[in-house]
């Protein structure tokens, strides 16, 4: 019945990293290493994540008519991604200018380009392909108005996920929508605000959950992940790794999930595989280089 077992709409960023013994103060000038440019943003590593563990996905996002959008689109084509929903031009693509010193502190500036005129216009353009996806997940790194346009126009019997990174106040309506809300430790605090009094994230999960959505699940590092829904909160153990690098862990925990939701695992279930996937995700160095294929986390 879907063309689509995952449709994410959201962002594509090139990230440039150097590295340099000390990052720069005001008015200073550093010499680094070589620049590497990576394919990232939350909506394209998540769509790669997918992609790479077989799901049949697809991306609406906004790239740039550039180098940096022509190196997204092909880590997305070679992931098995379907990227007709990727729109080109209006401005360059997003970028994330990262220096990274020694002990591994980094300091970044992005610049979100593209990704923001990724306007709700574009979406309702795009509701054949929302209406042909069984999952549609979102993060925001693209307008907040665009994610609620994605809401407006879900298919009935489409689940919407919905990882709100960077975090921000959320309406009802988007809220109401999220099946689940996939947040980390910083993300609940800050949708939480002055709710969150307790340092216990099994509170964090309830409280989330009284504010509208039809699930939550806290992501916990190292630590695992929790799922709440009515039947109470549930501890998903973690994976034990050894962890190498954790960028873009988030958004292979977010896309997995997503994926198995839609095929039908049970909410603890679904994370547990999850989990494998993430924990994967964090034994390799970058993001979406170093997402598992099904066959590597035994799915
Ligand atoms: P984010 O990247 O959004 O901050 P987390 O750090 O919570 O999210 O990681 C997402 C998921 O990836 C975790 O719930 C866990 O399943 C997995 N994960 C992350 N870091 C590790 C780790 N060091 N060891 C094992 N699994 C990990």
């Amino acid at each position: 019945m879907y063309d689509y077992d995952l449709l994410v709409v959201g962002s594509a960023n090139a990230d440039l990293v150097i590295g340099v013994e000390r990052r720069p103060a005001a008015g200073e000038t550093v010499l680094g290493g070589d620049l590497a440019v990576h394919p990232g943003g939350k909506g394209a590593n998540q769509a790669v994540a997918a992609g790479r563990l077989g799901a049949r996905t697809a991306l609406l996002a906004r790239v740039g008519d550039d180098g940096h959008g022509r190196l997204l689109l092909d880590s997305l084509r070679a992931a098995g991604v379907d990227t007709a929903g990727v729109l080109v031009g209006g401005a360059p693509t997003g970028v994330a200018l990262i220096t990274v010193d020694p002990s591994g502190d980094n300091s970044i500036v992005v610049s979100p380009g593209a990704n923001f005129r990724l306007v709700p216009a574009d979406v309702r353009a795009a509701v054949p392909l929302l209406h042909a996806s069984r999952v549609v997940s979102a993060q925001l790194e693209i307008p907040l108005e665009t994610v609620v346009e994605v809401v407006r126009n879900l298919a009935p019997g489409s689940r919407f996920v919905l990882n709100p990174s960077p975090p921000r106040p959320l309406p009802a309506e988007v809220l109401a929508a999220c099946d689940p809300l996939i947040v980390n430790e910083h993300e609940a605090r800050v949708i939480l605000g002055d709710a969150c009094a307790s340092e216990d994230p099994a509170d964090w999960a309830r409280l989330l959950l009284a504010a509208g959505p039809r699930s939550v699940v806290v992501t916990l590092g190292a630590e695992g992940a929790l799922v709440c829904d009515g039947s109470g909160v549930r501890r998903v153990p973690p994976v034990t790794v050894d962890a190498v690098d954790t960028t873009g862990a988030g958004d292979a925990f977010t896309a997995a999930l997503a994926w198995r939701l839609g095929a039908g695992d049970a909410p603890a279930e679904a994370a547990a595989c999850a989990a494998r996937v993430g924990a994967a995700a964090v034994t390799k160095r970058g993001a979406q280089e170093s997402y598992p294929t099904a066959a590597e986390v035994g799915l």
